[in-house]
């Protein structure tokens, strides 16, 4: 059974709204955290996947850097405090005014993703009297085996500088006296369940770091293997924290370091995923000629994975946990006028009435964070496991089980 004491705040809290377990998101940074300590690797969350401050603020306490794709995200990881030499700051089209701030703010490294962005910075730190440290974010040419708008390091992507121009940003690079550069950057794409690509990765590193001992003689130090490790968004029960271990442990017995080297990661998927699920109330369920639809006050304003990329979650009717068989076959949809304001079709759930409440799991990583204001509705609220008080103001001690398990 659901437990009595959420489901009670849930039915008289307004919908939608995402809630955050906060025991799961700790559980998922702890043994993030253990993992990655086990080898020395450094980890920089990506904001982009979950900007929320308890987020955030959360990180923070377990002494992860922030990875940033935008001169508000780098913003952003300053003001909750993360340490400057702990932000990594990526993207395509980094403009003078955000590339400023962060030269201003000593980040970490730039990952830089073009020889023209770099010859900008360059001219930058030396109007700002500075020598700006940058990595250099390649294109290995690798397959992520995931969703085409979700792979990155193809060449046919927009990211990063292609293999084939190394040699000669090196040599250029070399020569301009306001940039220092200090590391290899990689992100190949984003909701990747199998290892190869990874593998594969290690094995492209491992070769260009030769290429670039031979020809320059130069040893970098740092490594940056980017983010993208997946979650399981079919049933998140059985895998409620991804397996950081055997990853790192993947990672650790095929790149070949050199000496001094540090590894680094942008996990965000993975780290905050789980961790969400949007809760909506049931407005109608419609008999169209040919389907059911179950239409609910969440849309795709409130979540735009389906609409943007046919990301299917798994969706729960939470006000039935009694029914154990779910012989009704729904299309469920949002309010929002537009034909992919769908979040799934034939879902096979309980038999569902109006006013139900239903769970869209999985949804803490770009989700809330992507909500938008399309035809001007509101923003659903955050909630937070560890806040939640019941009708006394006495907090009403949640347990993580009680959203996982015990829905139906
Ligand atoms: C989005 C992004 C990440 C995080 O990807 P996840 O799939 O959420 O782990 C890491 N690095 C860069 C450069 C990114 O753009």
């Amino acid at each position: 059974m659901l437990n009595k004491k959420l489901y009670r705040y849930f039915s008289q809290t307004e919908t939608p709204f995402y809630y955050y377990d906060m025991e799961l998101f700790n559980e998922s940074l702890t043994k993030l955290k253990q993992a990655a300590e086990r080898y020395h690797y450094s980890i920089h969350y990506a904001i982009k996947a979950n900007a929320n401050d308890r987020i955030l603020e959360t990180v923070k306490k377990y002494g992860f850097g922030a990875d940033c794709v935008s001169g508000n995200e780098v913003k952003k990881a300053i003001e909750i405090g993360i340490e400057p030499e702990k932000i990594v700051f990526a993207g395509v089209g980094k403009s003078d005014a955000e590339i400023t701030y962060a030269i201003g703010q000593n980040i970490f490294s730039f990952n830089c993703e073009s020889m023209e962005e770099i010859e900008v910075i360059n001219e930058w730190g030396e109007k700002m009297q500075k020598v700006v440290s940058v990595s250099l974010r390649l294109n290995p040419d690798i397959d992520a085996v995931t969703h085409k708008y979700l792979t990155t390091g193809l060449p046919e992507n927009k990211f990063g500088i292609p293999l084939l121009l190394l040699d000669k940003v090196i040599q250029r690079v070399n020569s301009l006296p306001n940039i220092k550069l200090i590391g290899l950057h990689f992100h190949i794409g984003s909701q990747i369940r199998e290892l190869a690509p990874y593998i594969e990765l290690c094995q492209k590193v491992n070769s260009i770091q030769d290429i670039i001992f031979d020809k320059h003689g130069i040893e970098l130090e740092h490594i940056n293997l980017g983010g993208g490790l997946g979650i399981n968004y079919e049933n998140p029960d059985d895998e409620l924290i991804p397996d950081y271990a055997g990853f790192f442990e993947t990672i650790h017995k095929h790149l070949k370091l050199r000496k001094k080297q540090t590894v680094h990661f942008e996990l965000g998927r993975s780290v905050v995923g789980q961790s969400g699920s949007l809760i909506s109330r049931v407005l109608y369920i419609k008999k169209g000629l040919k389907k059911e639809f179950m239409i609910l006050d969440a849309g795709m304003t409130d979540l735009i994975r389906p609409a943007l990329y046919g990301a299917q979650h798994k969706i729960q009717n939470i006000s039935r946990p009694e029914a154990q068989i779910k012989n009704y076959k729904y299309d469920v949809v949002g309010p929002v006028c537009e034909s992919s304001d769908s979040f799934d079709d034939n879902v096979m759930l309980p038999m569902t009435k109006r006013g139900d409440l239903v769970a869209i799991r999985s949804t803490g990583a770009y989700g809330e964070i992507m909500v938008s204001q399309y035809t001007l509705r509101d923003k659903p609220k955050a909630i937070y496991s560890d806040e939640l008080k019941n009708e006394k103001g006495e907090p009403l001690l949640v347990k993580k089980t009680t959203l996982q398990k015990d829905i139906i």
